[in-house]
């Protein structure tokens, strides 16, 4: 809701060089010079990337040598030009804060590329084993409309459903066809069945993974118990939601040898068995949902019909141009999806809407049994082997449409952990800053030898060092709205000034 522009404010435009400051963030700007903060806010907001959310600490901590227990260097909050620590909210939303976003979408990328061709801790071998991107889909839940690929979206003749409408329509809808993903007839579409679906498909995932295995050893011909010894299968995962409010899955799968020679070891198992594995488990997969409520019908639940699956490599490493797929191409793909809000990624009609409608009657129901319950009686709907409601928790992920699972995961061997991107990064933006300041004050440009030499020490280091905090969370987010119009604004520049630099005009 930003209003039209205001006067520009000469102290911000020399600070960041912005222009279409709306009046809530001139005044913001007004409040930090009278206070003598710009500048702070400024070096703070730059440290966290110009997050639009931060975390706000205060406390301190200490790094101490392991081996001696001296402790070599101190850290306050008090230190820090806004007199708290600020890290970044790390949200993978982007409606929520596009810098962290982006981060997240990196990482994302960085985890699946280490896994495809190695690097930052990976072996390089694995890029040697075979690849296949494979995509799951939920099955149907009525007819809905549809792109298509450009074709009429549902030609069905004079056809009409019980409820007396026509169960055609011979559009050929765009892309951002507002109507496309919705059901033809609402009331024919089986909503309840949607989101009990999507309720449970992380745990339709989780079996149909655990299955691979199975299927492998079976095709190898060895007992379940020693597939392992042969082959294991690694993936990196990516949630998607389709215009209709389903999730659908994005994998790339490798095949690895023995898990006991360590993540990538070489495999001797073609691509084709794998296909075939996992073709199989995830056709043969299943869950088995309990009613939502008393004469309500148990749902064996599986995934949609088409499973797409597409050889990346063959488990030789290929050059090849024409190849119809290549592994950077996908990793793209899959970072993509892995920063989208479901809320957004779908267009909020009045299907979505039903959805959530569904997704909090459901709960509802389950909220009213829990009364029964403790008023002695004993609905018909069974509770879960930890003795709960099975459909207690889906008022939580209304606004997921009923998916509880995450947006993306990996098998433990495939590739790096985010938890170890973000510590490299922290670090690399640590030595980066304290070289940049140094150059700066000896007036000379950045030595990058030296930041690298730093880092190499720093990693032989990091096993003998300790660091010991004492953190207490004062809160989220920014002073006002306007100090996040800023940052927002002041993350767009940036990241033009990064574009400009990739580019080579700078
Ligand atoms: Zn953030
Ligand atoms: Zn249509
Ligand atoms: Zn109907």
């Amino acid at each position: 809701m930003s209003r039209p522009r205001g006067h520009s404010h000469p102290a911000l435009k020399r600070q960041e060089g912005l222009s279409n400051l709306t009046d809530r963030s001139v005044e913001a700007v007004r409040q930090l010079l009278a206070r003598g903060d710009l500048d702070k806010f400024t070096h703070a907001a730059s440290r966290v990337g110009f997050c639009q959310r931060p975390i706000r600490l205060h406390g301190q901590s200490a790094t101490i040598d392991a081996r001696t227990g001296e402790v070599s260097s101190t850290f306050s909050s008090d230190e820090a030009p806004l007199g708290v620590l600020l890290t970044r909210c790390g949200n993978r939303r982007e409606s929520v804060c596009t810098s962290c976003s982006r981060v997240y979408a990196r990482d994302t990328f960085e985890m699946i590329r280490c896994g495809l061709e190695g690097g930052k801790g990976v072996p390089e071998r694995v890029a040697e084993n075979p690849l296949a991107f494979v995509t799951v889909t939920a099955p149907s839940f009525g007819p809905v409309h549809s792109t298509r690929g450009g074709r009429l979206c549902h030609p069905r003749g004079q056809e009409t459903c019980r409820h007396g409408r026509s169960m055609s329509c011979t559009t050929r809808h765009e892309k951002d066809d507002a109507v496309v993903g919705s059901p033809i007839c609402s009331e024919c579409y089986d909503y309840r069945g949607h989101v009990v679906w999507q309720y449970h498909a992380p745990e339709l995932w989780r079996r149909a993974i655990q299955d691979v295995s199975r299927q492998l050893a079976a095709l190898l011909g060895v007992p379940s118990s020693r597939v392992s010894k042969i082959v294991s299968r690694q993936y990196g995962r990516t949630a998607e939601m389709q215009a209709r409010g389903a999730v659908h899955f994005h994998a790339l799968f490798r095949l690895d040898g023995p898990s006991s020679e360590g993540l990538g070891a070489a495999c001797g198992v073609g691509v084709d068995v794998m296909v075939e594995a996992i073709e199989a488990a995830f056709a043969r997969a299943q869950v088995v949902a309990p009613p939502t409520f008393d004469g309500d019908r148990s749902r064996v639940l599986r995934c949609g019909e088409q499973i797409d699956i597409r050889v990346v490599r063959e488990g030789t490493r290929t050059d090849d141009p024409d190849a119809p797929i290549t592994g950077e191409q996908v990793a793209a793909y899959l970072a993509k999806y892995s920063t989208k809000d479901t809320s957004l990624a779908v267009p909020d009609g009045a299907h979505v809407h039903r959805i959530k409608e569904t997704c909090a009657q459901v709960h509802e129901e389950a909220m009213l049994r829990a009364e029964q319950r403790r008023a002695g009686e004993d609905p018909a709907v069974p509770l879960d082997a930890e003795g709960r409601d099975h459909y207690a928790l889906i008022g939580k992920w209304t606004k997921e449409l009923g998916y509880r699972g995450h947006y993306s995961s990996k098998s433990r061997c495939y590739s790096v952990t985010y938890r170890s991107l973000r510590r490299r990064r922290a670090r690399f933006q640590r030595v980066m800053q304290d070289e940049t300041e140094r150059a700066k004050r000896a007036g000379k440009p950045v030595d990058l030898e030296a930041v690298e030499k730093t880092l190499r020490v720093e990693a032989e280091d990091s096993e003998t060092t300790l660091v010991v905090g004492m953190w207490e969370f004062v809160g989220a987010g920014w002073s006002n709205e306007g100090e996040v119009e800023i940052a927002t604004a002041a993350a767009a520049r940036a990241r033009e000034y990064a574009q400009l630099k990739a580019s080579g005009l700078q």
